[in-house]
């Protein structure tokens, strides 16, 4: 079934997600990502892995962010994600399709989340075909110039060239 801008979120696609290792610039992989829960449950299972270079990295081997210290001096802290950006939201690496184009920069967590952003691009109708728009949806998401039809042809052929 394809999935539509409209029901997934940005969000649905974190527990694969294809970035630029930081070291070698091959494309690599940030797992263990679970959409919805509280990173407290499974940040035991992220991490970062590069097979060309062998780099990896362990979450919960990160720092804390400080979130505040209380009337006592205790201070609290915490692991922050950064959603809905074109980075993962758990180390900050920049996201593997990422694509500068004349309007903005367009980007993708990984393939399936690209492929829903074309076929976005790509439907003619833009119809929900009475599906419900989600809170917070690609579909809700996407900047203007995204649904522009008129920018169509060109961003098809731009999500072209990164896909290989
Ligand atoms: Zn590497």
């Amino acid at each position: 079934m394809n999935q539509s801008a409209y029901t997934v979120r940005n969000e649905d696609f974190i527990s694969e997600i294809q970035v630029v290792c930081p070291k070698c610039k091959s494309r690599a992989l940030v797992s263990g990502g679970q959409p919805y829960k509280n990173i407290n449950e499974y940040e035991l299972d992220v991490q970062f892995s590069c097979i060309a270079c062998g780099y990896t990295v362990k979450y919960f081997n990160t720092p804390k962010f400080s979130l505040y210290t209380n009337s006592k001096g205790k201070e609290y802290k915490s692991r922050v994600m950064f959603l809905n950006g074109p980075y993962d939201p758990y180390f900050g690496f920049e996201v593997w399709y990422s694509i500068d184009t004349k309007f903005g920069l367009l980007w993708a967590y990984n393939s399936k989340h690209l492929e829903v952003i074309e076929n976005y691009i790509g439907s003619t109708l833009r119809s929900r075909n009475g599906l419900e728009i989600q809170n917070n949806s690609i579909g809700s998401r996407l900047p203007q110039w995204v649904k522009d039809s008129k920018n169509r042809e060109y961003l098809l052929k731009i999500i072209q060239r990164i896909k290989i």
